[in-house]
């Protein structure tokens, strides 16, 4: 019940309490004396209560006070029920700060407050990943101390933070990170992060790409121009150079065909997603034909070509793609292995699996090129590969088709001594084939 403080009511048990010593005091004559007596047992019995409410703030652990008669009650019940409704506050409070704290941990960004010297109040998890944060050792610690980079010290001392910032990660794992600094507050900054490694890398692949189209077109229509304004008057033509301009031009025109076969064969794969295939590929039979298809070149080289196929395994795939990925793996080692040289193509199981792999003995390539081949246009030689025609698209296409098929390409090779290149294809996409065996 809400009691509150009465002044008539104080004066009034005051008077009462004074009554007795006063009449008495009349009576016997000590009428000031025993006044005084009385408001010294007053005062005594209030110091009493006094030292009691400094007991119970100060030494006792309990929030309830202790028991009081009269006006002491009142205090007491009001001290009791001031620090209830604190303790409600703040527990709504620490409810809140929570709720802040685990949003702030469930955004997919790094985020730390900061003081306006830059001293770290709080950060989330992914701000102590990405910067090396050790929490709460690190709180109070001025931030320019721990992301020692000039790049950043410099950024935070000009204090102007309108624009965003990019930063390669402290911590050197190659990591691109965009910070915003936001000032929310007088003495307070707000400071998220963001790896944007992915979206720079995707920005750098469509700048290459533009740029390395633009590069293979230029040649071929270098070439072409070239001819073209030499038989502008055919009369002065030799026979000879007319018939090497028409054999280059056409040359240079299956070039610039094949690249954009190529190109358009990539962009359609990258736009598909992976389709649940239900017709099987007889891939043995498939792999014949292309091999008989590539028999006047492997020929030309005077390769020795060997052939292990099992015909006893077919793919649920997609005819086109696995077509794409396995021509294109063999004519790779018939242009890059040496006249004389071997071929050895295999399809067939291994355990629960199936193996397609084409190894040759050609010239190899070296380790610091192998995680680089499937990216569009990357050629190791770009001289020599523009000689055989190469236009660098060959193994990204093989890397999409196969990934339409749950499958990764794999590269075995050493400089000098030949290369292997490998995919398996997954139990599940895998029948029993019931194709006519081809000799
Ligand atoms: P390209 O059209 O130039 O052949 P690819 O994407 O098919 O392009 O191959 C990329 C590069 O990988 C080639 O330029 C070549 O340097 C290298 N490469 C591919 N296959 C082989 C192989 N069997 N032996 C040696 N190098 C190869």
């Amino acid at each position: 019940m809400e009691r509150h403080f009465n002044l008539y009511r104080l004066i009034k048990r005051l008077i009462l309490w004074l009554l007795p010593f006063a009449l008495i005091g009349g009576l016997t004559g000590y009428f000031w004396q025993a006044l005084a007596l009385g408001q010294a047992l007053a005062l005594l019995w209030h110091y009493v209560f006094f030292h009691r409410l400094n007991v119970w703030l100060w030494q006792s652990r309990t929030m309830l006070p202790p028991r009081a008669p009269g006006a002491w009650s009142d205090i007491y019940d009001g001290i009791y029920g001031t620090l209830r409704r604190t303790q409600a506050k703040r527990r709504q409070l620490a409810i809140l700060l929570q709720r802040f704290r685990h949003a702030a941990e469930a955004m997919p960004d790094a985020s730390m407050v900061l003081q306006k010297n830059g001293n770290i109040e709080w950060t989330n998890k992914l701000a102590q990943v990405y910067f090396g944060l050790r929490w709460p050792t690190d709180k109070g610690i001025r931030i320019t101390n721990l992301i020692r980079l000039p790049k950043f010290q410099k950024y935070f001392a000009a204090g102007k933070f309108e624009e965003a910032f990019t930063l390669n990660s402290p911590l050197g794992d190659g990591r691109e990170l965009e910070l915003r600094f936001m000032p929310y507050s007088d003495h307070e900054l707000l400071v998220v992060a963001r790896d944007v490694t992915q979206l720079r890398k995707l920005e750098r692949m469509r700048k290459d790409f533009v740029a390395n189209v633009s590069h293979e077109l230029k040649t071929p229509l270098t070439v072409m121009s070239g001819y073209l304004e030499l038989i502008e008057e055919p009369a002065t033509v030799a026979p000879a150079v007319m018939r090497k301009a028409v054999v280059d031009m056409s040359k240079q025109t299956r070039r610039m065909q094949n690249m954009v076969d190529q190109l358009l064969l990539l962009s359609r794969m990258e736009a598909q997603i992976q389709d649940t295939y239900t017709k099987p590929v007889h891939l043995g039979a498939m792999l014949r034909q292309i091999l008989d298809e590539l028999r006047p070149l492997v020929e030309d080289k005077k390769l020795y070509l060997d052939a292990h196929i099992d015909d006893s395994v077919a793919v649920l795939g997609s005819e086109e793609k696995l077509r794409a990925a396995c021509s294109n793996l063999i004519t790779n080692a018939i242009k890059y292995t040496p006249v004389e040289g071997q071929i050895t193509v295999r399809w067939g199981k291994i355990g629960p699996m199936a193996e397609f792999s084409v190894a040759d003995t050609g010239a190899g390539i070296a380790p610091e090129h192998l995680p680089r081949l499937t990216e569009r246009f990357y050629r190791v030689d770009k001289d020599r590969s523009s000689d055989t025609g190469g236009t660098g698209l060959g193994l990204s296409i093989v890397k999409h088709a196969l990934e339409h098929h749950r499958a990764i390409l794999q590269v075995d090779s050493r400089k000098g001594q030949g290369s292997r290149f490998w995919f398996r294809i997954p139990p599940e996409l895998l029948v029993e084939s019931v194709a006519t065996k081809v000799s």
